[in-house]
């Protein structure tokens, strides 16, 4: 006997899933993002609602569900609170990962089910398992290894082993084989064999990702959760996962592609550079050549006599969570009468959307907020770019270096406006590791220093132009 009648869970379902889908439309757009998370966070309490009060729960199985679920908020809901913006990447990789070894286990639960029941005959519930098994594990380890590489646990670059396509090809080879015997058999121990050898295939696929091309295989993995959840859904009949499954596979999907456009990358060339013997991580050295620098006053006084000046912030205005500082100096300048504006390139920062997000922060409007391609016309009629913590964004060797990791990025055309300032606190390069030839320009000038305090010091002098 269970709270909910069928008919009702059913319904409980199918508002869930609306709120799903109403959640992935917010999430596209800045200005509807967090009412997007909320209604995607209610749909998910209330498909959690559903399934506690329409399961007729055994024993103490009841207590065991609720404590897990309190154990995991007490561990996750600090845990989202304190990361830091920058470490956004790693905290969705281990979330990702998490759902993918759910996915797995819960293929594996079924499968002692199944044993018992003999699931010869039911190959689609078969085939579903072990997709579930297979595609939750690889995404599991996977997420795991890229986590170890976003934080710095090891090492960022691609890490090929010797004999890596033989054993890649050997792992694929082996996990479809072991799925296919899952899927006829039922068996418990196969359904382990795919565990361990789906595991072994994410490290190979992760390993040899390196660089800028890690968290978009975060957000491949993403999508490979989608495909592992729709499997268990298949498998346990619950149209909600099979939703929610599709929803997450298609958002990875599209996501992921959008990355990759971004950055001016294929997803293969991402997945399988390093082992054609391209690498996608470059040097963190500083260079010694000599550059231009300038006091915050000169700065100052360019931005107070401009009458347009565009701000491109970059992952270091994340570092120096200067986008309070910047916001306030933009408005002034814009209260002088300066056509001051955001440039907004789409893969700025570690994240989708990450100066976006930055920006919201400290309630700039988002018709500030130009993105590349409205920009860059206006950059010859531009007085002044000030690049606040960026470099690969504006870099030129996307358009003129063939051998540069980032060739065929499109980029912010700084080097056409009238004068450039960059705010870095060093000559080391941005996440590419490539020198930027738009350092040493004549028409550039570096302020050294952290972005925070550049900024508040240009706004500070600008009281005084
Ligand atoms: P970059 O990593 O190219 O450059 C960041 C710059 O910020 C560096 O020059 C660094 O120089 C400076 N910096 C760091 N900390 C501070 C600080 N506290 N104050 C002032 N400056 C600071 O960043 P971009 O945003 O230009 O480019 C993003 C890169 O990340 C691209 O290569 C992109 O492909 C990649 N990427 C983006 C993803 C996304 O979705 N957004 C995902 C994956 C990768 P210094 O150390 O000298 O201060």
């Amino acid at each position: 006997m269970t709270l909910l009648p069928t008919p009702v869970a059913a319904f409980g379902y199918l508002l869930a899933a609306i709120c799903f889908i109403v959640a992935i439309k917010g999430l596209a757009s800045p200005r509807t993002a967090r009412r997007g998370n909320l209604i995607g966070a209610a749909g998910a309490a209330l498909a959690l609602a559903v399934v506690l009060l329409s399961t007729e729960f055994a024993g103490a199985n009841l207590a065991i569900v609720l404590v897990t679920i309190a154990a995991g908020a007490v561990v996750s809901v600090p845990v989202a609170r304190r990361v830091a913006i920058t470490d956004m990447p790693q905290l969705v990789a281990i979330f990702n990962g998490i759902g993918g070894g759910a996915a797995a286990l819960i293929g594996l639960i079924e499968l002692t089910q199944h044993e018992v029941l003999g699931v010869q005959g039911d190959a689609m519930a078969g085939t579903a398992i072990a997709t579930g098994i297979a595609i939750g594990s690889l995404t599991l380890v996977g997420s795991l290894v890229t986590f170890l590489k976003l934080q710095g646990w090891m090492t960022a670059r691609p890490v090929v082993l010797p004999g890596a396509p033989v054993l890649f090809g050997a792992a694929v080879i082996g996990t479809i084989a072991g799925a296919a015997v899952v899927a006829a058999t039922g068996q418990v121990w196969w359904g382990v064999v795919v565990l361990v050898v789906a595991g072994a295939l994410g490290v190979l696929l992760v390993l040899p990702v390196g660089g800028a091309d890690v968290p978009i295989v975060i957000s491949l993995l993403n999508a490979t959760t989608g495909l592992a959840i729709i499997g268990t859904g298949w498998a346990v009949d619950n149209v909600l996962l099979l939703v929610a499954g599709t929803l997450i596979g298609a958002a990875g999907t599209m996501l992921t592609l959008a990355m990759a456009r971004g950055m001016g990358r294929s997803v293969s060339g991402i997945l399988f550079g390093a082992l054609r013997g391209s690498s996608t991580a470059g040097s963190t050295q500083a260079s010694d050549r000599p550059v231009r620098s300038a006091t915050p006053e000169d700065v100052a006084v360019a931005l107070g006599y401009a009458r347009r000046v565009v701000v491109v912030p970059g992952y270091g205005l994340a570092v120096a969570q200067a986008q309070h500082v910047v916001a306030e100096l933009v408005d002034a300048l814009r209260e002088r009468g300066v056509d001051a504006v955001y440039g907004i390139h789409p893969v700025a920062g570690r994240m989708p959307g990450h100066m976006n997000v930055l920006l919201a922060e400290a309630n700039v409007g988002y018709e500030l907020l130009v993105e590349a391609g409205e920009v860059n016309p206006t950059m010859p009629s531009t007085d002044v770019v000030v690049v606040v913590g960026a470099n690969d964004v504006v870099n030129p060797a996307a358009r003129t270096e063939p051998s540069a990791p980032i060739y065929g990025m499109p980029i912010i055309d700084a080097e056409a406006a009238g004068q450039v300032f960059f705010l870095k606190r060093s000559m080391r390069p941005g996440f590419a590791g490539i020198e930027n030839e738009l350092l040493y320009s004549a028409k550039t000038q570096v302020l050294f220093g952290d972005a925070k305090d550049s900024l508040a010091a240009v706004h500070a002098a600008l009281k005084t132009v």
